[in-house]
């Protein structure tokens, strides 16, 4: 860990101390105040102010009882929460997780993060994330959408298009958005489609918002390699996950010339290299719910359950998976096999260590923050389709996410120049996410 600067140390106390045993959310916070020593050097007001500490402390917080009926009739209930954290540069912004590691903890961390993603994606969202400890693994089809539906009974009446935009994460895709969205117009009697991202098609949803996290990933990546006269052509990869975001991501590294040669899910990791075959992937996970090492009986790749999916060769990891899934051992193994850049599609995936060994082995490390802020990004343009009734092309959406990624990463190189740590992407995104965040709070009076 980095020292914090003086004036940030009792904040970061204090914020220990209100927030009892929610390590996540600490490990959030710490990270994002070791980059703003220079910002208060330069500009105490923010200190004196109070705007930081204020930013740590949630503007509001929701936890609701979750009751449903399982297939064999029997009650069960689950925690649900959502937390409102900023809403200076616009509505609540922010996905819903269900998992069992759910707990208020996990939820301040990724509303924390989302505050300065959203912010540096220049659109105007605000940060918030919600979720629940439901364990959607294993459970029919019909026990889904009774959760869903009575999830957004209780939330209807904290969201709506100016208030909090939730959309999906871990454990909520497309069904999931479908079913919630549906209770909410039935609650409301009204089509409000941008209470919403992530939507069908169909009804009210944007082309490019199902693959933009993984896409908006390797488009930033693409970015750092551009700015060294390098590109994608011919690298050997390693994506964590197989879920949404790292499905696409493979796909967007496979259509700028680099190879993917492994991806995981909670059991293990294949490796074919050969390169993933991404079809097979996404019949196997999105078309049958199933498991990774059904991939490797059909191709008969390496299924492997022990040890780490860091430990396979490459040139640039892509952890998109979880949280704190790259320790530091993986990120010394990493840098031995003389892999070069590590960019986060996942939220927090690598851990504080692990980014340290970065820093000291030379490897370019992109933060979720700016790395997978293309999926955020893509939800406010699916909002200003709704708002304006319009749907666009897939090939506009996709430029326009583009030149987002785009946009990000010479944010985070301008601002990491400006306070004199040129090429440190961690400090250009804090610091750029905080500071048009902190100007706003400061505009609005004592909010
Ligand atoms: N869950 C995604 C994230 O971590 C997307 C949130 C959204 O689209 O609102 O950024």
């Amino acid at each position: 860990m980095t020292a914090l600067s003086e004036t940030l140390i009792p904040i970061f106390d204090d914020v220990v101390k209100r927030n009892p045993g929610e390590d996540e959310f600490h490990q959030a916070v710490r990270e994002v105040l070791e980059s703003l020593g220079p910002v208060v050097a330069k500009h105490p007001d923010y200190a004196d102010a109070g705007v930081i500490a204020r930013l740590c402390e949630p503007e509001r917080q929701v936890i609701f009882r979750v009751p449903w009926m399982d297939d064999s009739g029997r009650a069960q209930f689950n925690r649900g929460f959502r937390v409102q954290f900023n809403s200076s540069l616009g509505p609540y912004k922010g996905g819903i997780r269900f998992h069992p590691s759910v707990y208020l903890g996990i939820v301040k961390f990724l509303g924390f993060e989302q505050i300065f993603k959203n912010s540096l994606t220049g659109l105007p969202i605000g940060g918030g994330k919600g979720g629940s400890d439901f364990d959607p693994k294993g459970k029919s089809d019909a026990e889904i959408m009774r959760f869903c539906q009575s999830f957004m009974t209780e939330l209807s009446r904290h969201v709506g298009e100016y208030t909090d935009v939730p959309a999906g994460d871990i454990g909520v895709g497309g069904r999931e958005i479908g079913y919630m969205f549906g209770q909410y117009k039935r609650i409301t009697n009204r089509y409000e489609s941008g209470v919403f991202t992530g939507k069908g098609l169909a009804w009210g949803g944007s082309q490019v918002r199902t693959e933009a996290t993984g896409y908006g990933t390797v488009f930033f990546v693409n970015e750092m390699l551009r700015t060294r006269g390098d590109s994608l052509d011919g690298k050997r990869v390693v994506v964590s996950g197989s879920g949404n975001v790292a499905i696409y991501a493979m796909e967007k590294v496979h259509q700028l010339g680099g190879t993917v040669v492994a991806c995981s899910d909670s059991d293990g990791y294949v490796v074919d290299e050969a390169g993933i075959d991404l079809d097979l992937v996404k019949e196997i996970k999105q078309g049958r719910r199933g498991r990774l090492s059904e991939y490797a009986e059909s191709r008969g790749a390496n299924h492997r359950t022990g040890g780490s999916i860091w430990d396979v060769p490459c040139d640039i990891a892509l952890p998109c998976a979880t949280q704190n899934e790259l320790n530091a051992r993986d990120a010394a193994t990493l840098a031995g096999h003389g892999c070069a850049i590590v960019a986060e599609g996942a939220n927090m995936p690598s851990t504080p260590e692990a980014v340290r060994v970065f820093r000291e082995s030379g490897i370019r490390f992109a933060p979720g923050k700016a790395a997978n802020a293309g999926g955020v990004a893509t939800s406010a343009l699916e909002m200003q389709q709704n708002a304006s009734r319009d749907s666009w092309s897939f090939e506009h959406t996709e430029r326009r996410l583009q030149d987002i990624m785009s946009g990000i990463h010479d944010r985070c190189l301008t601002t990491a120049d400006e306070y004199g740590m040129p090429g440190d992407y961690v400090a250009g995104a804090n610091i750029a996410g905080f500071t048009k965040v902190a100007d706003a709070m400061l505009a609005l009076g004592l909010v």
